[in-house]
């Protein structure tokens, strides 16, 4: 469970996020949706550090995320994909995958290689596995990503507009597979632009418009009424 209160953020004197509330379940499935620049990012790169926040309450599963807070086991239990994969250039991509598991986890070689390979099958790239990530295409590299961060076990995922630079097959692909992460029960946090994933997967859409969060609504609700005339607008640029 995450837990949010008042968190704010600012970029030397710009305000990017602004007292954000938000409580997220075990479990649940979150999208972020706004604007260019409106924070969502920023948002959720606050949820492992990646960004620390300036004030406010940020909590998960009940500990405070503070400049104290131990990072390596945080983004252990928080992992990330991002818009541009961000592996490891010089690793093959089984490497990739069982490098943080050994290092943090401390994970035998082996049980990590058997790990990083059963999800690498489960994202339909175990044949791959010695290959290095200049030889794959992008929604390959996206898979072992995913793989990549699946290898930690962690209990929360944040997607950065993972399909964002993928061809139309490639994130079909891509949206399969988190829609079986969905599925098992894994608490997720998305920023995509992908509006089938938005609609039938999210639990509740989070909107944002600069740096605050302007509605927490049902997906059914956000995109039928919306309750705020930014989010409206938002909706009709986006058909
Ligand atoms: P997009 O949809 O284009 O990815 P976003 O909603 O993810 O946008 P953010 O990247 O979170 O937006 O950025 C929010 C605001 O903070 C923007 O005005 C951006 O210019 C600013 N910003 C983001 N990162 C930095 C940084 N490292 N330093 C200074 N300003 C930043
Ligand atoms: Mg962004």
């Amino acid at each position: 469970r995450i837990s949010i209160r008042g968190l704010s953020k600012f970029y030397k004197d710009y305000l990017a996020l602004d007292r954000i509330d938000l409580d997220i379940s075990k479990g649940e499935k979150i999208v972020v949706l706004g604007p260019s620049g409106s924070g969502k990012s920023t948002f959720i790169r606050c949820l492992n550090r990646i960004e620390p926040h300036d004030s406010g309450v940020l909590m998960i599963d009940g500990r405070i995320i503070d400049d104290r807070t131990n990072l390596t086991a945080l983004r252990g239990s928080v992992g990330m994909v991002f818009q541009n994969y961000n592996l490891f250039p010089h690793l093959s991509v089984l490497d990739n995958c069982t490098l943080a598991p050994q290092l943090v986890r401390g994970i035998t070689k082996s049980d990590a290689e058997a790990t990083a390979r059963r999800y690498l099958s489960q994202v339909n790239i175990a044949e791959q596995a010695e290959k290095f990530p200049i030889q794959l295409s992008g929604g390959q590299q996206q898979r072992v990503a995913i793989a990549r961060a699946l290898c930690m076990n962690p209990e929360i995922i944040l997607f950065d507009e993972p399909t964002a630079a993928l061809d139309p097959e490639s994130i079909s692909g891509i949206v399969g597979i988190m829609r079986d992460l969905a599925e098992q029960g894994i608490t997720t946090v998305c920023v995509t632009h992908e509006m089938g994933f938005a609609r039938h997967i999210a639990d509740r859409i989070v909107f944002m418009d600069r740096g605050a969060v302007l509605e927490v609504t049902p997906p059914e609700e956000f995109f039928t009424a919306p309750r705020t005339e930014r989010a409206r607008t938002f909706l009709a640029q986006m058909i």
